[in-house]
């Protein structure tokens, strides 16, 4: 069944199995993918036959390979008809002695692109493609793998939690050799999201935001001068955008629904009557007394497309804080990463395909950076087969068209995430002209007719 294992020829075609681990180094640095390398006895060892046959050639785990990994394979065959070369046998005998020493068969070692050991493991029984799968993401470029794949994570100092916040799937994630400070700042992260959480939100009762809008058109609230702050700033990027930014979009939440529950469109009355109520400069500040006021009754604020931003950058501060230097917050799409990953390479950040949103069709290197993405693909209404995303036009009261996705790249994760938000407002032409004229921050767009647009100093990486 298994013959000559040399020239690849027991795997199969349109994957690419390296027998020289030099060449598997240097392949490793250009795509800063891990190396696998697999240790077997093809014609004498069953489990290594079994893992090949179930695990190495299925469609699953080689989709994932030829884009996650640099393989390698190791033969030690013991039948003279399969014997290799002598240059390959003194070959893999040293990556044997280096590697494997106590000869365990089969054996699967990852290594990064200088053949430092990451991790390893065998043949296990109880494994399905999808549990190794997971293991090898757990060591491959961060935040680039398919929700699943990456889901809670622990290797040697990569801590990371998955959960539920704002709506949305949180990852936080420390790099630290310290598990228990790695927990630590990583519930500490997790609870000041939750705290921002209750301060902001304006489906809770209780907020202060909720109070803000039970109040517009009677008073002025004071609010905690951290809420007073936000909308300052949020204040900001509506001037920079001039309006395309507008939290007081709220007003059409009880007009619109992306949460599938639409089946025709609003009333243009309905909507003519909730955009009268849109208007930033009816949001008034006074420094003085920390008082928010929405001018007129009806008027509504929410930070649908600021908060997780905001966030992110805030458990990103308390967990460096508290001594992580390297770390990642993945706030529902809106990423920061700071420092490095435990492999000591820049943090990666891949771009979802839109139209296959499991599928990544190009990413980023992050030193200390944000990458958000604001995509129609996760919430929209579809009313007669058009699709209509949730983000809204302050000026006409209608969901924007014309753009798929947009990320932002800066260092800040709140600006970012406002500014994506903008950017679909704003549109192809008027977006990128904006961030254009921003110093530090780039943008992508993916248009309609999916088309990749970016500003003039964006460094994208493509798979080949
Ligand atoms: P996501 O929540 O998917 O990350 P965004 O960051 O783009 O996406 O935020 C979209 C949210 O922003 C909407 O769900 C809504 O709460 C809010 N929003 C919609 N239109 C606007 C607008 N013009 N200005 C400010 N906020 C908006
Ligand atoms: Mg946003």
């Amino acid at each position: 069944m298994l013959t000559s294992f040399y020239a690849h020829a027991t795997f199969a075609e349109g994957i690419q199995w390296y027998t020289d681990i030099e060449v598997a180094k240097q392949e490793a640095e250009k795509t800063q993918n891990p190396i696998l390398v697999v240790f077997s006895g093809s014609d004498w060892c069953k489990p290594c036959m079994k893992l090949k046959q179930e695990v190495l050639t299925s469609s699953e785990f080689e989709e994932y390979a030829s884009q996650n990994l640099i393989l390698v394979e190791a033969d030690f065959p013991a039948q003279k008809k399969n014997r290799l070369s002598d240059e390959q046998t003194a070959h893999n005998d040293k990556l044997a002695e280096t590697y494997n020493p106590n000869g365990v068969f089969p054996s699967m070692i990852l290594l990064d692109h200088t053949g430092k050991k990451l991790g390893g493991m065998g043949y296990k029984k109880d494994f399905e493609i999808k549990d190794y799968i997971a293991y090898f993401s757990s060591f491959s470029k961060m935040g680039m793998n398919s929700e699943g794949m990456n889901s809670e994570k622990e290797t040697n100092k990569t801590h990371t939690k998955v959960l539920k916040l704002m709506g949305s799937r949180f990852e936080v994630s420390a790099i630290q050799e310290d598990e228990q400070l790695a927990w630590d700042a990583i519930n500490a992260g997790i609870a000041e999201i939750t705290r921002i959480e209750n301060l902001i939100s304006s489906w809770k009762e209780d907020s202060e935001t909720s109070e803000i809008n039970r109040k517009a058109g009677i008073e002025p609230v004071k609010v905690d001068k951290e809420l007073y702050d936000l909308i300052h700033r949020a204040l900001r990027v509506s001037k920079l955008t001039d309006g395309a930014f507008d939290i007081s979009f709220a007003s059409l939440e009880k007009v619109w629904k992306f949460d599938g529950s639409m089946t025709e469109l609003p009333s243009k009355e309905a909507i003519a009557a909730s955009v009268a109520k849109i208007n930033y400069h009816n949001i008034i500040l006074d420094d003085e007394t920390q008082t928010v006021f929405l001018k007129e009754e009806g008027m509504r604020i929410g930070f649908g497309a600021i908060g997780k931003g905001y966030a992110a950058n805030r458990a990103k501060k308390i967990m460096q804080e508290m001594g992580i230097e390297n770390g990642l917050v993945n706030a529902g799409g809106d990423l920061i990463g700071w420092g490095e990953q435990e492999d000591g390479t820049v943090w990666k950040i891949g771009i979802a395909d839109p139209q296959e949103k499991d599928k990544i069709f190009s990413w980023l290197s992050i030193v200390n950076q944000s990458v958000v993405t604001s995509g129609n693909y996760e919430k929209f209404a579809m009313i007669d087969g058009t699709r209509y995303a949730h983000i809204i036009d302050p000026r006409t009261g209608m969901p924007v068209t014309g753009l798929k996705s947009v990320t932002v790249i800066c260092p800040d994760a709140e600006l970012a995430d406002a500014l994506a938000t903008s950017i679909f407002v704003l549109g192809e032409g008027a977006g990128i002209n904006l961030v254009n004229q921003l110093k530090g921050i780039e943008c992508l767009l993916v248009t309609d007719e999916n088309e990749i647009k970016t500003s003039e100093h964006l460094a994208l990486n493509y798979y080949e």
